[in-house]
């Protein structure tokens, strides 16, 4: 380090005799200690992952060892689209990069509009609403369609996306046991008749891979004159006749049963981006009063583009979407037939969760399985249920059956190695 950079890098001695009690820092001390804690443990950080090269949706390069990626949200391989990649590069090249400003003001394009239009022709829906994350989709709806005096009610177990809209908001807030439908209708029945109310569900869970019993639950809501918001980010693509989510699955329509449904651009979509889609008449006012939407940068062109353009080609991906759910039965009976624990019984989604002992198990093992040349999301709480350590694998239409083999061979000897099988 130059002379110049290691003074820009001291600390100040103002901040460096502050009594602990107002360094604004100390409440972090645990977290420091136990990311310390797991360092020396002398394993690799889980969270922080590199992929230095990235050459189909399943194979990367990590710290130069060729990689079959078995934890992103790619589920339907839609990132090397040669058309997607085509309609990014010709917009990039029209419209540059960037838009510099609010779809509010500056900031929506022809590409915009476009993939908006592609959302309402894949969901059959009146109208789309696209935000800068699926993030920001759930903070901004949430927060704005529940008001000061209304309720939200919503699954214990909900993505941090639908609870951080909850906390923005000025609705009150209730919690119903994880998928509990008798929860969900003793919390409705005990709130006062009168207020507004939104019941916020996910059709998949995404720690373990459980799907909601939404016909269900979306009844319950209608009989206490709740509105209905699904989460549908882990089904877009392969869910359903027209692979619009588990409420179509279901036999749940936008037009009857669901009002908003929420869904993002970083999972089957294969970019980056949010979005809502409603059938409600008066769904438009949203763009003139949810600041996550207003009081931010639009997407850059050649994202938009490539949404588009792979939102229309998932509209007829038959032959993908059954590659993806062969590969989640090939996976899942593998790995129950080695005898690990799984997040759920049957193959339900595109995500397969292997349950372990504890946070050493699964550290241990998921370094075992990244060092053999497989990686695989490693999840813990708060992220995952108390007390609840996981591997999460996703499934990708593209993962070859040799691919899916090489994976179970690994898991074998790696869950052999760490004591999670016998
Ligand atoms: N909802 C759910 C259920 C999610 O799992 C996620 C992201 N993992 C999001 C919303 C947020 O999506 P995005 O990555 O587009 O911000």
């Amino acid at each position: 380090m130059t002379e110049a950079a290691a003074t820009a890098h001291a600390i100040p001695e103002e901040i460096a005799t502050l009594a602990p009690e107002r360094d604004l820092f100390s409440k972090f001390d645990a977290l420091i200690a136990e990311r310390q804690a797991l360092l020396d443990s002398g394993v690799r950080d889980p969270f922080a992952i590199v992929m230095d090269q990235v050459t189909s949706p399943t194979q990367a390069v990590i710290r130069g060892k060729e990689t079959i990626l078995l934890g992103t949200y790619n589920y339907m391989g839609m990132t090397f689209d040669p058309d997607v990649i085509a309609a990014g590069k010709a917009a990039l090249e029209q419209f540059g990069s960037g838009t510099n400003g609010s779809r509010m003001l500056n900031g929506t394009f022809r590409d915009h509009v476009d993939a908006e239009e592609a959302l309402k022709e894949f969901y059959g829906a009146d109208h789309a609403m696209v935000f800068s994350t699926g993030y920001q989709a759930n903070l901004g709806i949430i927060s704005t369609i529940a008001g000061k005096g209304e309720y939200i009610i919503l699954d214990a177990d909900s993505h941090a996306s639908i609870y951080d809209g909850c906390a923005m908001g000025n609705a009150e807030i209730v919690r119903f046991r994880h998928n509990s439908v008798e929860d969900l209708d003793k919390r409705l029945g005990r709130l006062p008749a009168e207020p507004g109310k939104l019941v916020v569900l996910e059709g998949v869970y995404s720690m373990l891979g459980d799907i909601a019993p939404l016909k269900e639950m979306v009844a319950v809501a209608r009989k206490h004159g709740a509105m209905v918001l699904v989460d549908e980010a882990h089904s877009m693509g392969f869910y359903g006749a027209h692979g619009r989510g588990v409420y179509e699955a279901e036999g749940l329509t936008l037009d009857d049963d669901v009002d908003f449904v929420i869904g993002t651009f970083s999972k089957s979509v294969g970019t980056v981006g949010g979005f809502c889609v409603s059938n409600h008449p008066k769904f438009e006012v949203m763009r003139l009063a949810c600041r996550p939407y207003i009081f931010t940068a639009s997407l850059p062109p050649s994202v938009v583009a490539t949404a588009a353009t792979s939102i229309r080609k998932l509209m007829h991906a038959t032959a993908k979407r059954e590659r993806l759910w062969a590969n989640v039965r090939r996976l899942h009976a593998g790995l129950v037939a080695l005898g690990f624990e799984l997040g759920t019984a049957q193959p339900d989604s595109a995500i397969v969760a292997v349950i372990l002992k504890d946070q050493q198990q699964a550290v241990m093992m998921w370094q075992a399985m990244l060092e053999s040349g497989v990686y695989v999301n490693m999840a813990r709480p708060p992220a995952t249920p108390a007390g609840t350590f996981l591997l999460r694998c996703s499934l990708c239409a593209e993962h070859s059956t040799a691919q899916i083999e090489t994976v179970l061979e690994r898991f074998a000897q790696a869950g052999r190695a760490v004591g999670a099988i016998a």
